[in-house]
């Protein structure tokens, strides 16, 4: 009976999840849930070794996830990478580093336990900072998807030959983005004069929220800028640098934008989910872009404050908010043109230079009707303050430059629009 009720519940888990992100079809409505916090399992970090082996896998370092391992043979471990919490999305992140007295060849599973299927194409890395993905000859899958399209394609087991010595070889889902990371390009920015960066608050685990302001700061026109509310969702993070940098940039056209807006970016949401490696939530278990009603979660609530008080200080206000994110395909999430906030027609007007500036681009734009309660970003964004809101999701295999370039165009773009509409 128990196992027919977990099966059951398993099956329905499933068919939510499927619900929710359908591989080509877009997002389905999202549902009010509680955003109180809920426990987290605790990953054991460290070095795991074998009697007899001269192999190691660590995953000991921020971004770091892997769960346990067997050995199955000389040259077979299978890795089996678990989420923070339930319920979540199909989205296992995972992350180590693996090396050996001797050069050899060896093959390493990953699993993910539980009806969870793999997401995240590998990519390795001789040093934690550049990437290159699997090369496809390496990759197989040992158990393929049970369907031809939507998650159930998603194979439930693959293999990757990797060449390995006693120089580390890093695996990850993504190239690592973390705290460590996010707050080296900060500083880097910060050097320029018109950006400074200021702690808004902290993490559950007591990381600091950082918000950057480029341009003015007490300007009366303002823009905000979020991303990583979601851990794995990195191909959105380097969507919204290449966006930022642009902002930040030397041209005339940046430094005209700068003299009549300021941009707040919050680049990191959620440090402590990225730095767990954590598939979706923060540490208080809980998906943050859930929680733009009640703002039970620090991450969240800093946010909303932090506008608040942006507005209370300048008596301006906020004409155009973006968060970014990753999902299997680029898809702008928007609110529907029958809702007007501080600057009518903006977002739909801006998309559509875009599209006529990058050749045989056809943009997925996916407008929302539904406002209230908020409970995600965008909807707080426009519903509380009148920004002109939307989601900007960048699939998880875009190619990087496409992403670097697509970041740029919207930023200039965005910069004319508003620049023509004062
Ligand atoms: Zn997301």
């Amino acid at each position: 009976m128990k196992n027919i009720i977990s099966l059951l519940l398993s099956m329905l888990f499933i068919a939510t999840v499927y619900a929710q992100k359908p591989k080509y079809k877009g997002q389905a409505p999202i549902k009010q849930v509680l955003t109180k916090s809920k426990p987290v399992q605790k990953q054991w970090k460290g070095t795991y070794s074998f009697d007899n082996d001269k192999v190691y896998f660590s995953n000991n370092f921020e971004g770091g996830r892997l769960n346990g391992i067997i050995k199955e043979n000389d040259s077979i471990y299978t890795v089996l990478i678990t989420s923070e919490n339930t319920l979540i999305n199909i989205s296992p992140w995972y992350a180590f580093k693996i090396w050996s007295k001797e050069k050899k060849q060896i093959y390493v599973n990953l699993t993910y336990g539980n009806g969870y299927r793999h997401r995240y194409y590998p990519k390795l890395s001789k040093n934690g900072l550049q990437w290159t993905a699997l090369d496809s000859i390496n990759f197989t899958e040992i158990e393929k998807g049970d369907k031809n399209f939507g998650l159930e394609s998603l194979a439930l087991i693959v293999q990757m030959k990797l060449e390995i010595s006693s120089d580390t070889l890093w695996v990850s889902a993504q190239e690592l983005q973390t705290s460590k990371h996010v707050k080296k390009w900060i500083e880097n920015l910060s050097k320029k004069t018109f950006i400074s960066s200021k702690t808004i608050g902290f993490s559950r685990e007591g990381r600091p929220l950082t918000a950057l302001t480029i341009g003015k700061k007490n300007s009366k026109r303002m823009l905000l800028v979020i991303s990583r509310q979601h851990p794995p969702e990195v191909t959105g993070y380097l969507a919204m640098k290449a966006f930022v940098k642009t902002i930040s940039s030397d041209t005339k056209l940046a430094k005209k934008f700068r003299k009549k807006y300021t941009t707040y970016v919050v680049p990191l949401m959620n440090p402590d989910g990225v730095d767990n490696g954590f598939w979706r939530h923060n540490s208080g278990g809980i998906d943050l872009n859930r929680d733009w009603t009640i703002f039970n979660q620090p991450e969240t609530l800093a946010v909303s404050q932090f506008i608040k008080e942006k507005e209370h200080e300048t008596n301006g206000a906020f004409y155009f908010g973006i968060d970014f994110h990753s999902t299997w395909d680029d898809i702008y999430y928007t609110i529907d043109d029958s809702y007007q906030g501080n600057m009518p027609g903006l977002v739909p007007e801006w998309l559509d230079n875009i599209k006529k500036e990058i050749p045989n681009y056809n943009p997925n734009i996916r407008p929302s009707k539904k406002m209230e309660p908020a409970i995600i970003s965008r909807n707080y964004f426009y519903s509380a303050h009148g920004m002109e809101a939307l989601v900007f999701e960048i699939g998880d295999n875009t190619a990087r430059e496409f992403i670097k370039e697509k970041g740029r165009v919207s930023a200039i773009e965005l910069m004319k629009l508003m620049l023509l509409k004062i």
